[in-house]
């Protein structure tokens, strides 16, 4: 070991420390027994599925027995998944594959350091007055108005971000199996031992014999790459620096937020937008209006802010995906781990919080696995505090959005304070 440490190599150690440290918290050695399984299958290749197979395999008894099933990752420039991936996520998603934020992102955006990057994050009430979008006072939520050091936010296509992950397992003793999973004795037969563990890490909650029930909330969002228009950007968005504009529209808020991004398929874009709505399930809502609703909101902003979508046609996304619960959720049969279930929790899509939590279950549930002990209270207790902000968020926005609204044109810092100021440890990665 060199005595004088890169700076990007100290950063790097310093955020693996800090991932060590929490799963030693959320999977202590004291409880450590020998694995219960020889091997481990898993039916998905998403982010939770593929941080879970990184973790894993970086301990011996598991190389070479970690097997995933899914269809390849297809790449197209439109933005079907989340894009806003937290400081921390990219802390445990590189901890997790062996590499520093620059190999990560390099994978993932095919830019080099510092990448599509915020500091800062700020947010304001957007208003629509005729068509001109207008906007209240807008204040930081985080970082300051200097920034904070280590990053708070990357954006990037959630499709690449999915294939890069591959690539940077292309070495690791990781099997990928091209297939659709049809059952649990489907996904057996791919395993590489004789007492392997199931894994669900798919979109569908009975693949494996689990429970499900019918949502009772779901999430409508629209999203889509931008491109500076020839006048560049303008106030109150900012370089280096999130903005979350709040649209309160028939009393929920309509959640938008601006990052910085980068895609090697839309190179012209420098920025990404999305606004996104949690409706319950029994409330009649209109998907197709709410969506064209939406889109107008994101159009209309956009330019507000010196912005225009890139291509829409090709790469605008509209989504109307279910919320899971906040609090308790039905146990993994005998056997099985239900991943994905394990990690969801709350509203996906509207605070950039989907990514930590499949990195961070991925992370711990393999930690759980190797040592023997049961991944599911693991995860759960792990991701609580992104469960607690998430419910937060949605009061806000859903249940006193009126108030909320009120506060936000008064105050951004002072309205934002908590959680989502207090919360700043569980966006910025560790340096
Ligand atoms: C519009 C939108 C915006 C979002 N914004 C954000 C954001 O800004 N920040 C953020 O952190 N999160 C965001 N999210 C959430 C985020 O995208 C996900 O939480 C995150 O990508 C984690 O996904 P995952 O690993 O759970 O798996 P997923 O990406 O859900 O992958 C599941 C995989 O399972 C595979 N699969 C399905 N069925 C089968 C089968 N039978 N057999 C095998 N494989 C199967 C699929 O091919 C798929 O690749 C957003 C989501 C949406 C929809």
């Amino acid at each position: 070991m060199s005595l004088v440490d890169a700076p990007g190599k100290a950063q790097t150690r310093h955020r693996n420390e800090s991932v060590q440290r929490f799963i030693s918290r959320f999977v202590p050695a004291t409880g450590t027994r020998p694995p219960s399984y020889d091997s481990v299958v898993i039916a998905g290749n998403g982010i939770g599925a593929q941080a879970f197979a990184a973790q894993l395999v970086k301990h011996p008894q598991f190389e070479g027995k970690v097997t995933l099933v899914a269809p390849p990752a297809q790449e197209s420039r439109r933005l079907i998944n989340g894009v806003s991936l937290r400081g921390i996520a990219a802390d445990f998603l590189s901890s997790a594959v062996g590499v520093d934020h620059a190999t990560l992102l390099q994978a993932a955006t095919g830019t080099s350091l510092p990448g599509p990057v915020a500091h800062r994050q700020t947010a304001a009430m957007a208003i629509d007055r005729n068509g001109e979008w207008t906007f209240s006072n807008s204040g930081p939520w985080q970082g300051g108005s200097k920034g904070n050091a280590a990053p708070l936010v990357y954006g990037m296509r959630n499709s690449r971000l999915v294939a890069g992950l591959r690539e940077l397992l292309a070495e690791h003793p990781v099997e990928y199996v091209d297939d659709m999973v049809e059952s649990a004795a489907h996904l057996r037969s791919y395993a590489a031992g004789t007492r392997p563990l199931l894994v669900n890490a798919t979109t569908k909650p009975t693949l494996l014999g689990g429970d499900s029930s019918a949502p009772q909330r779901l999430v409508l969002a629209v999203q889509a790459p931008m491109i500076e228009a020839d006048s560049g950007i303008s106030h109150p968005l900012q370089r280096d620096t999130t903005f979350a504009p709040l649209i309160r529209r028939n009393d929920i808020i309509d959640v938008g937020y601006f990052t910085p991004f980068a895609d090697p398929l839309s190179p012209r874009s420098t920025w990404y937008g999305i606004f996104a709505r949690v409706v319950d399930a029994d409330s009649g809502f209109d998907k197709d209006a709410e969506l064209a609703t939406m889109t107008g909101e994101l159009h209309g902003v956009a330019n507000a802010l010196g912005l225009m979508v890139d291509d829409a046609a090709e790469t605008l996304a509209g989504a109307l995906v279910p919320a899971s619960s906040w609090g308790k959720v039905a146990p993994s049969k005998p056997g099985t781990l239900e991943l994905k279930r394990m990690y969801s929790g709350g509203a996906p899509c509207y605070y950039a919080d989907g990514m930590i939590s499949a990195a961070i279950g991925g992370v711990i549930g393999a930690e759980a696995v190797v040592h023997g002990q049961d991944p599911d209270p693991a995860i759960r207790r792990a991701l609580r505090p992104w469960r607690r902000h998430n419910f937060l968020w949605w009061l806000e926005t859903n249940k006193i959005s009126a108030l909320t609204d009120r506060l936000l044109r008064v105050n951004v810092q002072a309205s934002m304070a908590y959680p989502h100021s207090a919360g700043l440890r569980m966006w910025k990665s560790a340096a």
